[in-house]
């Protein structure tokens, strides 16, 4: 039985976010400006990424001896680390994980929706952030098509990855008259969409608190055409905030990390591509894990290390936001990932 280790505020390890690269293929221009991660721009080298083994080695014993139960692979994109399929594959098989999930663009899902399905992958959530090509292209920045984001999403559904979670993050002036027609497109597909609050994670992305649509306001949008009622969370603390249409026809979430901050329910732990563990999405430095694990480290000297960091987190950096700290320098969400 695993032990469960709890931080100063008494939160639990529960959830493990693995980057698998800091590469992406899209430049959406709120996370990965072209200005900054342009041609010239040192991206990790293979060598510094953790090897799928080396992963899976951390991960079990996240698992085993902290109390981890669900990993979601992220990045970059995940889809464009070669063989992704391989790192599922080893993962689905540790013994105790009962969720295992991913977060994609989904620009590769239509090819890849199967063959990680077969591997063990559980979920899929593909962030979406409009149903206008146009709007989507000037966010995406590499001309990608919606239409071929929606046929990974088919793929995905056809593959058994179903209910599958659309992540649309809404930056104000940029989409959000993309809100109405994509909770619209998905209410009866099964499928749930949920409306992001645009946060000032790192620092390319100049962020300022004009920018964000609150989710207030994203559900008074909805609810002024398609009537909405809440629903309860299904456990203490859930992160989205649940909503559905009252005629019955599907269900949406709303995640208000800026205007209605959940660090109280907080229980995840973020793996860099390079092995660095971070205890918040908004901090400024990791720890190394991949020294331990190249310096020849037992599992039991490794397992100390993560339980003696989980063990002092105070991390509550969305409760404590003013437009000060969103100035402070912080990790870039391509490296950390969502
Ligand atoms: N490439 C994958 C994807 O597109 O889903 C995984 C990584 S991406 C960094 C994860 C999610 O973070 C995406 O849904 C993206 O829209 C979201 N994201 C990036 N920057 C954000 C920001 N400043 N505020 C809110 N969400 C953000």
């Amino acid at each position: 039985m695993a032990m469960t280790v709890t931080d100063t505020l008494g939160r639990p390890l529960r959830d493990l976010r693995i980057s698998v690269t800091d590469r992406c293929n899209f430049r959406c221009v709120y996370c990965m400006p072209k200005e900054v991660f342009g041609r010239d721009y040192q991206f990790l080298e293979r060598a510094e990424l953790l090897t799928f083994e080396e992963i899976e080695r951390l991960a079990r014993i996240f698992v085993a001896d902290h109390g981890a139960r669900k990993i979601r692979l992220t990045g970059g994109e995940p889809l464009v680390r070669r063989e992704l399929e391989r790192l599922v594959e080893m993962l689905a098989r540790i013994p105790g994980l009962e969720d295992l999930a991913m977060t994609t663009n989904g620009s590769a899902l239509a090819r890849k929706a199967q063959p990680l399905r077969a591997a063990g992958l559980r979920r899929i959530t593909v962030s979406l952030d409009s149903l206008d090509d146009d709007v989507f292209a000037a966010i995406n920045d590499v001309r990608f098509p919606v239409d071929r984001v929606l046929a990974g999403i088919e793929a995905a559904a056809a593959a058994g990855l179903a209910p599958i979670k659309i992540n649309m993050v809404v930056k104000r002036g940029v989409n959000e008259h993309s809100v109405v027609p994509m909770a619209r497109h998905f209410r009866d597909s099964g499928h749930t969409v949920r409306f992001i609050e645009y946060m000032d994670v790192g620092h390319t992305n100049g962020w300022r608190m004009d920018d964000v649509v609150p989710a207030a306001e994203i559900i008074a949008m909805i609810d002024a055409e398609l009537p909405l009622e809440p629903v309860a969370p299904n456990y203490p603390g859930e992160v989205v905030e649940r909503w559905r249409y009252r005629d019955g026809s599907g269900e949406i979430g709303v995640i208000a990390s800026v205007t209605r901050p959940f660090c109280g329910g907080c229980t995840r732990a973020r793996l860099s591509a390079e092995g660095k563990l971070f205890t918040c999405l908004f901090a400024i430095t990791g720890h190394d894990l991949r020294a331990l694990l190249r310096g020849g480290a037992s599992d039991a000297e490794i397992s100390a290390a993560i339980g003696g960091i989980w063990r002092v987190r105070d991390d509550r950096y969305s409760e404590l936001r003013t437009a000060e700290t969103a100035a402070l320098p912080k990790v870039e969400m391509s490296y950390l990932g969502g």
